[in-house]
């Protein structure tokens, strides 16, 4: 099922006499959560046409979409039909048919980023095997598919020990941490057992998360997005600092790892990179997202081209565009379900109406169709002079009794 908000979609040569946007290309993004969206809503502003493959009818992009196919991006004939409808193929999430993607690459389809990368970092271990091969710094890590093999991994890389799934990871549901020998089986079955694909990382006994944005355009040109810090919670993004507050070296060494990795795999588009700071310095990779990343949302308020309209303009082939702050500092805190249903979008209406009425506060919900326990439904973007203005006011947003803060 095709449904069009505004025209009736068809292949871009019969549609180019309805295109005036700054570029005739039709973006065909793969998932329609709240990075599609996001990249409707940068869309929009350059009149750029963005066409959404997502299976849920009221997913978060479909309603800012220029056009939704109601569908799985998991699914050859799908993604194949799809693509025949776009100018150019991208991701907002990067668990989708690769295959299709390559065969549709021979076929002289545009993907950006290129089938090679997502195929790379749809599989969290390959990921760890290219970029060890490409002589980026990284947790040591080895690959278990039985219990010995991770009682090994125990012997050799101590513990705790992280246990993670291969494939299909996002918000920390493929990690499980054992936390001596004994806790191996539960930690390997919480996971779904070897039989999902399984490997260990040694801890990273890191003192902040730091994440960089590297965007690359079809020329090849590339840019960096500055250093930000992410705070985790139950292992999922919570509050985004951006700059971090680490020394120059450090900032330094974070872009050159970052932008060496987004070197190694091929294709434009803008690219989040995690990284570990370890106590002694050193930075190592945890992995690569090639598309926005939420350790990217306060770039829509804090950076001069937000990563949204960034990678858009990365994928048609526009000059990319200046990624540098333009206001001192930002925090963005991650409005994650608190409760399922009517009980979690009680308490988060009362955290918005709250952000509503602090200065330099952006509130965005996702308007998705289901409000669960844990699940991203939206963010709170703060800019302001100052981190600790920053974090006070953001102190404000989360304490109940918070009234107006100036
Ligand atoms: P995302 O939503 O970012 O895709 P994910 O499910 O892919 O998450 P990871 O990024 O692998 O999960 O891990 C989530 C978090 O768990 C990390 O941000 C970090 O806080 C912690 N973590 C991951 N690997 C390690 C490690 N080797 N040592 C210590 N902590 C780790
Ligand atoms: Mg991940
Ligand atoms: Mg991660």
């Amino acid at each position: 099922v095709l449904s069009c908000s505004s025209h009736e979609a068809s292949p871009l040569s019969e549609n180019k006499e309805h295109v005036h946007g700054i570029s005739e290309i039709i973006v065909g993004v793969l998932g329609g959560g709240q990075l599609g969206r996001m990249l409707c809503q940068a869309a929009s502003q350059m009149a750029i046409k963005v066409m959404i493959l997502d299976p849920s009818k009221n997913c978060s992009a479909s309603s800012l979409s220029y056009g939704h196919m109601v569908d799985s991006f998991d699914d050859s004939a799908t993604v194949e039909a799809f693509a025949k409808r776009c100018g150019v193929l991208t991701v907002e999430i990067e668990h989708v048919d690769v295959e299709t993607l390559e065969k549709l690459e021979k076929q002289g389809v545009d993907c950006q980023p290129k089938a090679s990368t997502i195929r790379i970092i749809q599989d969290k271990y390959m990921q760890k095997v290219h970029f060890s091969q490409h002589g980026i710094p990284l947790p040591e890590f080895m690959e278990i598919s039985d219990i010995e093999g991770a009682e090994r991994a125990g012997e050799l890389f101590g513990y705790p020990l992280m246990i993670k799934s291969k494939r299909l990871a996002y918000d920390g549901r493929g990690n499980a941490v054992a936390n001596s020998q004994d806790g191996l089986s539960s930690a390997v079955t919480a996971l779904g057992g070897f039989g999902r694909g399984l490997y260990v990382e040694k801890w990273a006994p890191f003192v902040k998360e730091l994440a960089v944005i590297v965007a690359r355009g079809k020329d090849g040109s590339m840019v960096c997005y500055p250093v930000v810090e992410t705070v985790h919670r139950d292992n999922i993004c919570h509050i985004v600092k951006a700059p971090a507050e680490v020394p120059y070296k450090i900032n330094k060494l974070a872009t050159d790892v970052a932008q060496k990795a987004v070197g190694s795999l091929e294709g434009a588009g803008v690219f989040a990179v995690e990284l570990f700071l370890t106590e002694d310095g050193q930075i190592l990779l945890n992995e690569v997202a090639p598309r926005p990343h939420n350790s990217g949302h306060q770039t829509i308020e804090a950076c001069y081209t937000s990563q949204f309209e960034q990678h858009l303009r990365a994928v048609v082939g526009l000059p990319l565009g200046d990624p540098s702050m333009r206001t001192p500092a930002s925090i963005m805190y991650n409005i994650l379900g608190e409760d399922d249903g009517e009980a979690g979008f009680r308490l988060a209406h009362r955290l918005i109406a709250r952000a509503l009425s602090v200065p330099g506060a952006s509130v965005h919900w996702y308007d998705k169709p289901e409000m669960r326990k844990q699940r991203k439904m939206g963010h709170v973007t703060l800019v302001g002079q100052s981190m600790g203005v920053l974090e006070r006011r953001l102190h404000c947003i989360l304490s109940e009794q918070s009234h107006q803060v100036h």
